[in-house]
């Protein structure tokens, strides 16, 4: 018989303050696609540090009277939803429980995990699906991070991507960017001003009308080998298991800059270059991928919010190429020996519904790609399920029935949050 307490948080909400409250009595519910429930036992983990709670402009916070079983609003104009940011390295398995306003605004590019509170704890709708502490920053003083920034500018001072990245670890707080000037881990290496995908949640551009802005602009330049090879040299010499990453937050497709890509490669792996070089990509151009292997890339990152040509379509919004052709990249570069990742557009209620678990199982078995991983769709909740509103995704199994069913069906699949290091 467990003795494992149930955990049954308390709604959480906010005044237009942002001063958060729990309710005393209306128990917390979230939402998995059109479902709204109550969270699962298993699903429920405490709150973990650097995380970021989110008032929600102009909704109400939704939650479940016990008494009487029945779903309950805070109308009140000064009472408000909250949602919670989860930090890097955990996957939202559902979305805060809320009711639209009239006249409220599009939520910004992010993703919005169900809050709950219990006995003096925050509690989420999540899983941590990677131990790794890349993105972990709580306790490194930014002053360490200005430092670094100072030493690296110092270091390679005509390098523009320097200035760029430096910039964007001092401004944006960019992960990455923060890695690159710390000297650990993943070093980002943006070089592609275009893209030829229009994602909706694209955060690097955004329409005029789409309602909310991009997080971060996109680079103006196109760096040159040696700006290039320089980081790649420098970041070997402070970290001994390297990662370079080409395709970031801040750039359109780095496979429209593959020529740039492999010679830049091909010249630091000349000169005795170690570590993981990868690519995360739309994947939308299979016929650069031989080259890229044969100059040195170990891997890429394919993204992909589905494994099915509809709501792929719908999201990614291609132009120039079609859901196939990634396909093709993903088979094209497990032929050229490349480790293939997905970057798994996660959202609860869509992606675990059966018909997706199928489609994605069928996509991994054919190609025998190695890892999946499990990052959260950054799109208001509303909006997605608009768009994705005409595709059948079947019931949804939740996040812990989805990986374990996958990874009982694919046993050599590798799951986590960021690009691992390929140990040669
Ligand atoms: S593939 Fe990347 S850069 Fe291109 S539209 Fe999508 S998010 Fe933006």
């Amino acid at each position: 018989m467990s003795t494992t307490k149930r955990i049954e948080p308390f709604l959480v909400f906010a005044d237009a303050a942002g001063n958060i409250y729990d309710h005393p009595e209306l128990l917390m519910l979230c939402r998995r696609g059109n479902e709204l429930t109550l969270p699962r036992p298993d699903e429920l983990i405490p709150l973990p540090e650097g995380s970021e709670f989110f008032l929600l402009p102009g909704r109400s916070a939704l939650g479940l009277d016990p008494e009487t079983g029945q779903v309950e609003e805070l109308g009140e104009p000064d009472e408000l939803a909250v949602a919670v940011f989860a930090s890097p390295a955990h996957t939202l398995s559902a979305t805060a429980a809320y009711s639209t306003r009239p006249g409220a605004p599009v939520l910004p590019l992010f993703a919005y995990g169900a809050l709950g509170f219990y006995e003096g704890q925050f509690y989420v709708c999540a899983k941590r699906v990677d131990m790794d502490h890349r993105q972990e920053f709580c306790n490194i003083p930014r002053a360490r991070i200005e430092n670094g920034a100072r030493k690296l500018r110092a270091d390679l001072p005509d390098n523009r991507l320097v200035r760029h990245l430096t910039g964007c670890a001092l401004t944006y707080g960019c992960p990455a960017a923060r890695n690159l000037a710390l000297g650990r881990f993943e070093a980002p290496l943006p070089t592609s001003r275009t893209c030829n995908a229009r994602c909706v949640g694209c955060i690097s551009l955004q329409p005029e009308d789409s309602g909310f802005p991009s997080t971060q602009n996109r680079i103006t330049f196109k760096p040159s080998q040696n700006e290039l090879v320089e980081i790649m040299r420098r970041h070997q010499s402070k970290e001994k298991r390297p990662i370079y990453s080409f395709g970031q937050g801040c750039e359109g497709e780095p496979l429209t800059e593959a020529a740039l890509i492999a010679a830049s490669v091909a010249k630091f792996r000349k000169a005795g270059g170690l570590g993981t070089v990868n690519v995360n990509t739309n994947a939308s151009l299979p016929q650069t991928l031989p080259d890229l292997a044969a100059a040195g890339v170990d891997s890429i990152r394919v993204s992909l919010n589905s494994a099915r040509k509809g709501p792929y379509e719908a999201y990614y919004r291609p132009n120039g190429y079609q859901f196939e052709n990634v396909l093709e990249s993903i088979r094209a570069a497990k032929a050229s020996g490349l480790f293939v990742s997905l970057n798994l557009l996660y959202f609860p209620g869509i992606t675990d519904g059966e018909n997706e678990w199928d489609a994605l199982d069928a996509l991994v078995a054919e190609t025998k790609l190695d890892f999946i991983q499990m990052r959260n769709l950054n799109l208001d909740p509303e909006l997605v399920m608009r768009l994705m509103g005409g595709f059948d995704f079947g019931p949804c199994m939740g996040l812990a029935n989805f990986l374990k069913r996958l990874r009982k069906s694919n046993p050599w699949l590798g799951f986590g949050y960021f690009n691992p290091y390929l140990e040669k």
